[in-house]
């Protein structure tokens, strides 16, 4: 039967969409931060999906609500209302900080973004939207000009204004060309701590703003950027940064976007809005991926002005947006990560996680950082700490391979796949920090010898 799968998917589903592993792993059942596959092998899910199930596989009190709403209504489109969509809107805008209180309800991430760029456009009554390298805000052909990792970047894009050649070539991370190269290994650590590292800041304000000054146009629409960049192997920005970025772009009138889609709902533990993180306020917060724990499902938030020239710029409706399946199931989720105090858990957790994943920076040559924040963590593969190159693909999925076969599901990500992304369900407990840790160490050690 799994011959016979292979056959269909080779047949049938485009070729872009590339399994992890050799041999593809055929789910068919989750439990929390539990996967089983069809011979009856059981998972850790380290990824949980792409950074999107937030709360747990099948929670119970989110299958629940959406078998409630099943029986009920799951459709009206945006012409009329019901009462899910009132719920949710409520209790989401009562996570956001004044004045961000509107909320439109959209399907992805990369439909959030869309509807960013729209209002952005539309309430600054300019064109040209900025990200940076290494962002990634989505795959349609409008974001796409936003996004900017490794291969993921193309030509192809016809975002207006947008093109990927207008993104600040300005922050590529640690361990992509960054100020501390050529420092020796110690710094080069101290430094890969980038929420610390205040050095490097100013020397990336300096680039933003000759990128403004010269290839961006005098006015802005808007600028987006991620609290922490996900796809892009975790990248950090440096203390600091991204709040002077923030008024470099309104000096120029443009809207802030922060991009929560891998940040928002308390998975960096600290706050439950990675913007919080930079103590920054946007004037546009996009969120999707863990607002559904994998239902689809996404938001843009902003102010009621905002909204407003929206509003009046455009007649503009999406058929599918908080409908009543989704708007079920967003409330139970945000219900669920505060009766289960998940955002704590992310914090406590997470910082264990981090010092335990950190442990094996110093036990093995080419694990070359080790990053991140609450339950978004990074670890950076390399041939070697001096000369920082990547570690080759085929040894990064020798090492992912062997995790997955040893029970362990992670994620990868950075220009060269090069970064082992580790986002697990919010519900893990330390016991599965410590497996995942001896697991991982298991796969570098059989990798060394
Ligand atoms: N923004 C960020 C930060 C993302 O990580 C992603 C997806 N990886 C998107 C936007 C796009 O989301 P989607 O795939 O749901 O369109």
């Amino acid at each position: 039967a799994y011959e016979r799968v292979l056959e269909i998917h080779k047949q049938h589903l485009s070729p872009i969409l590339t399994a992890y592993f050799p041999k593809p792993l055929l789910l068919h059942q989750g439990h929390k931060e539990w996967l089983f596959d069809y011979e009856g092998n059981r998972y850790l899910d380290f990824f949980s999906g792409i950074v999107t199930v937030s709360v747990g596989h099948c929670h119970p009190k989110v299958n629940a609500a959406a078998q409630k709403q099943l029986g009920r209504l799951w459709h009206t489109s945006t012409l009329f209302f019901h009462p899910p969509i009132h719920e949710f809107a409520e209790k989401l805008s009562a996570l956001l900080p004044e004045p961000l209180k509107v909320i439109f309800l959209v399907n992805s991430g990369s439909e959030a973004n869309d509807l960013a760029m729209l209002m952005a456009r539309a309430h600054s009554k300019s064109t040209d939207i900025i990200s940076f390298r290494g962002g990634y805000h989505g795959g349609s052909s409008s974001t796409l000009g936003l996004t900017n990792v490794g291969s993921f970047k193309t030509e192809l894009s016809s975002g207006l204004g947008c093109q990927s050649t207008m993104c600040p070539d300005v922050f590529r991370g640690p361990w992509g060309g960054s100020h501390c190269r050529d420092s020796p290994v110690q710094t080069i650590r101290k430094c890969s701590c980038a929420p610390d590292c205040c050095q490097a800041k100013d020397q990336y304000i300096e680039q933003f703003k000759d990128t403004l000054n010269s290839s961006v146009a005098k006015s802005i629409a808007g600028f987006f950027a991620e609290p922490i960049q996900g796809v892009n192997g975790v990248v950090q920005y440096p203390k600091g940064f991204l709040k002077e970025a923030f008024e470099l772009v309104r000096e120029r009138g443009g809207l802030c976007i922060a991009d929560e889609v891998q940040t928002g709902f308390g998975r960096l533990g600290s706050h439950f809005w990675g913007f919080q993180t930079h103590g920054i306020l946007p004037d546009i917060v996009t969120m999707a991926k863990g607002i559904g724990n994998g239902f689809p499902m996404a938001a843009v938030v902003t102010t009621p002005e905002i909204a407003n020239s929206l509003a009046k710029s455009v007649l503009h409706f999406n058929t599918f947006g908080g409908n009543p399946m989704a708007c079920a199931i967003g409330s139970a989720v945000l219900e669920v990560i505060k009766e289960e105090n998940l955002q704590e858990n992310s914090q406590e957790v997470g910082t264990y996680m981090l010092q335990k994943f950190a442990e094996l920076r110093d036990e093995f040559e080419i694990v070359g950082d080790v990053r991140g924040k609450g339950l978004m963590i990074g670890i950076e593969m390399v041939k070697d700490k001096m000369s920082r190159q990547p570690l080759p693909q085929e040894e990064v999925n020798e090492i992912h391979d062997n995790c997955k076969r040893m029970g362990l599901l992670i994620g990868k990500g950075g220009i060269f796949a090069q970064t082992f992304r580790i986002a697990p369900s919010m519900c893990i407990t330390e016991p599965d920090v410590k497996f995942a840790v001896e697991v991982f160490r298991s796969a570098l050690t059989q990798h060394r010898d």
